[in-house]
């Protein structure tokens, strides 16, 4: 039976968020040839009208206007709530990002429909949705499906494919009536402007109390600039102000699922294997040979960081 899909767009930086494009793919699978609906907050709606269509979006319901461009609580779910009123869909998808597990809860709380958070996969059986999403950090996985009424769900990043399927997307402008606000943001003040982002980015070279101080950072950052990754680290390189806690991977950090994770003096414990160990190849340098984090490793090189990761770098500057 065919589904009506919304999907919440995202845009940083002037771009869409990967995890945008691919909750896009995703409703074109799920929506068994029903509407896909996206809807993003944002000025410049109409310079993504083609990139939405061609991956798959039929209607594009663009929000603009000072209160939504930046991400607020308040107005984000108030606007999202009266669009959901207006467009009916069956299933709501976002990205599991900073604002995708902010506006999910409330909104699904205001309409009282279902919620699924960072889902790794999604899936028709039986006309039916299975949502899977990992649960004890990671140490395993449950599928959830919903017997009746709407689904919100947000998407883990790097866990579905993107695709194009070539469709239009008819602009739709919105306009949410007698929005009640509590907050205004009235500057962004930004800590990692221009790195890539940790939880989209395809490669991450994490640090922990292996790299000792902030310098010992460096090599990571380079080896990172040479194969146009992020950089992040452990909590114990966090706790010990080597780094900031934005970078901080694992159970209390960032998840993230790059396509490669180089792992740098970090011992392996349970809670940072909790962000990182979906990753499709993982790399680790450390030099005790018995580290746990040979463990989850597909390649491990026991040796000193500091020796290693330069010699690393030089060599993928030559490739
Ligand atoms: P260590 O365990 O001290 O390991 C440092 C490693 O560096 C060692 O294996 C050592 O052999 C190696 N090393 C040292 N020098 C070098 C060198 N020159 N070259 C190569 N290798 C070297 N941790 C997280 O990471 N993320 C979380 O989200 C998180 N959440 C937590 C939540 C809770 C409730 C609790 C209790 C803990 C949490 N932790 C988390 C902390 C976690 O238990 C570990 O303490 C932490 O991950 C250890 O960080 P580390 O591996 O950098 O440090």
């Amino acid at each position: 039976m065919s589904k009506r899909i919304l999907v919440v767009l995202e845009e940083k930086d002037g771009k869409l968020r990967n995890v945008s494009l691919e909750a896009l793919t995703l409703a074109g699978q799920l929506s068994d040839g029903g509407e896909v609906q996206a809807v993003l907050f944002s000025s410049q709606a109409a310079s993504f009208q083609n990139e939405i269509g061609q991956h798959g979006a039929d209607t594009l319901y663009v929000i603009e206007g000072e209160a939504w461009k930046t991400y607020t609580p308040d107005a984000y779910s108030q606007a999202l709530v009266q669009l959901i009123e207006q467009a009916k869909p069956d299933v709501i998808l976002a990205g599991h990002t900073a604002m995708g597990k902010d506006v999910a809860p409330r909104v699904a709380a205001r309409l009282q429909i279902g919620l699924v958070s960072d889902c790794t996969d999604a899936d028709v059986q039986e006309e039916r949705i299975i949502f899977t999403r990992p649960i004890y950090a990671g140490k395993a996985f449950q599928q959830k499906a919903f017997l009746e009424g709407i689904v919100f769900a947000t998407l883990r990043a790097n866990n579905f494919e993107v695709k194009q399927s070539g469709r239009q997307a008819q602009i739709i402008p919105f306009e949410p009536v007698a929005v009640d606000l509590r907050t205004i943001i009235k500057e962004v003040v930004r800590k990692t402007a221009g790195t890539v982002d940790l939880s989209e980015a395809k490669i991450i070279i994490s640090g922990g109390r292996g790299v000792k101080s902030a310098e010992g950072f460096k090599p990571l950052q380079e080896l990172a600039a040479v194969l146009g990754g992020a950089v992040g680290a452990s909590r114990g390189a966090c706790d010990a102000e080597y780094c900031d806690y934005s970078l901080q991977i694992g159970q209390t950090g960032k998840v993230v699922t790059p396509d490669l994770y180089i792992a740098c003096g970090i011992s392996g414990a349970i809670q940072h294997l909790a962000g990182m160990s979906n990753a499709k190849v993982i790399v680790a340098i450390n030099k005790d040979p018995e580290a746990p984090i040979f463990q989850v490793a597909d390649y491990g090189i026991v040796g000193d960081l500091f020796e290693v990761v330069p010699l690393l770098t030089e060599e993928c500057k030559k490739a």
